[in-house]
């Protein structure tokens, strides 16, 4: 009963940062529209962000493409529809057409 009520006011939430603002060369698409970022994930009470319980890994996402996003919501259902493969780092399944890992950073 306590356990439901605590996820419902509150959680554990991811929370992109953008970890540098020059963008870098997109390696999908080839545009200078790739920008590093990080998930990182908060505790969260009422959804409002309290502490911070992980630090997610850098990894480049581009602004045009978006070839590496996080992979939530349409995102995550339109990577479900993919052919997928699995990182040799961090054996995580992706979509077969991400060149780099949005988890680990590891070139695929
Ligand atoms: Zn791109
Ligand atoms: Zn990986």
């Amino acid at each position: 009963m306590l356990e439901t009520f605590f996820f419902i006011i509150g959680g554990i939430q991811p929370r992109v940062r953008v970890l540098d603002e020059r963008p870098a060369r997109c390696p999908a698409c080839g545009l200078h529209q790739a920008r590093t970022q990080r998930i990182d994930h908060y505790l969260s009470l009422f959804f409002i962000p309290l502490i911070r319980v992980r630090t997610g890994e850098p990894f480049l996402m581009c602004d045009r493409c978006r070839q590496t996003g996080p992979g939530s919501g349409s995102e995550a259902q339109a990577a479900a529809q993919r052919p997928s493969s699995r990182c040799r780092q961090c054996s995580r399944d992706l979509p077969a057409d991400y060149l780099f890992c949005p988890h680990c950073g590891r070139r695929l």
